[in-house]
């Protein structure tokens, strides 16, 4: 079943975009069976579950972080994380940095960018990453990557709005793409989830995060 669902996405997705499986709340038996299927990439929000959940399946999966991170538990994903996809601030980067030299690690990230018209999602305005872009500060920096962006559509039935939104986060992303430090190099635009991936993909997406149209809806 969750086999089926996964081989029918990754032939729409056509090898345009890499699928990675939301797997938050979600048993590990039910990851296991996502592996066999040929899932090696997962995405959790939480740092807690996520750091339980790592050791009881192969090695070989790569680790998303796709939820808000307080700096405080960088520490707990430092070791094996392989995307955090949700980076919001200088501090955010500077501790992972830190905890990443530590493990003698270069983590990549993804700023995420707020694109929704909601008030719940976190993020950075298209000004506020230019600026984190352009800091000195990232100089200081040389156990990140920053690899691209990540944002979330607006919840809505309206799809003419959600692809204006992945319009949007496409053309920041391709202006950003042009900024020459050794430490940005964007190759990854993470955009779309169960009900829109198909219409982030028409918009330029290289990887989407899809949770509930594979393993059922979260309670
Ligand atoms: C939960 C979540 C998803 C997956 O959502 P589905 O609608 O279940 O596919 C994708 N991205 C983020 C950031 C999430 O928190």
């Amino acid at each position: 079943m969750i086999a089926d669902t996964i081989q029918q996405i990754e032939r729409q997705l056509a090898g345009k975009a890499a699928l990675i499986a939301v797997t938050k709340t979600k048993p590990v038996a039910l990851l296991q069976e996502a592996y066999d299927a040929g899932c090696r990439q997962f995405g959790e929000n939480k740092v807690q579950e996520m750091a339980e959940k790592q050791p009881q399946l192969p090695a070989d999966v790569q680790w998303h972080i796709i939820g808000h991170l307080q700096t405080n538990k960088v520490k707990y994903i430092a070791p094996f994380v392989a995307l955090i996809q949700s980076v919001d601030s200088l501090r955010l980067l500077q501790e992972i940095d830190k905890q990443a030299a530590r493990y003698n690690r270069t983590i990549d990230c993804l700023l995420q960018i707020y694109i929704a018209d909601e008030e719940t999602k976190f993020g950075l305005s298209a000004d506020e990453a230019e600026a984190l872009l352009a800091d000195n500060a990232l100089d200081e920096l040389s156990n990140i990557r920053i690899i691209g962006l990540m944002g979330l559509a607006t919840n809505t039935d309206d799809q003419e709005q959600v692809r204006q939104e992945f319009r949007g986060l496409k053309a920041l992303y391709d202006k950003l793409a042009q900024i020459q430090r050794s430490m940005i190099q964007f190759s990854e635009l993470s955009m779309g989830m169960s009900g829109d991936y198909l219409l982030a993909v028409e918009e330029g997406s290289t990887m989407v995060r899809v949770g509930s149209a594979i393993f059922g809806s979260r309670n």
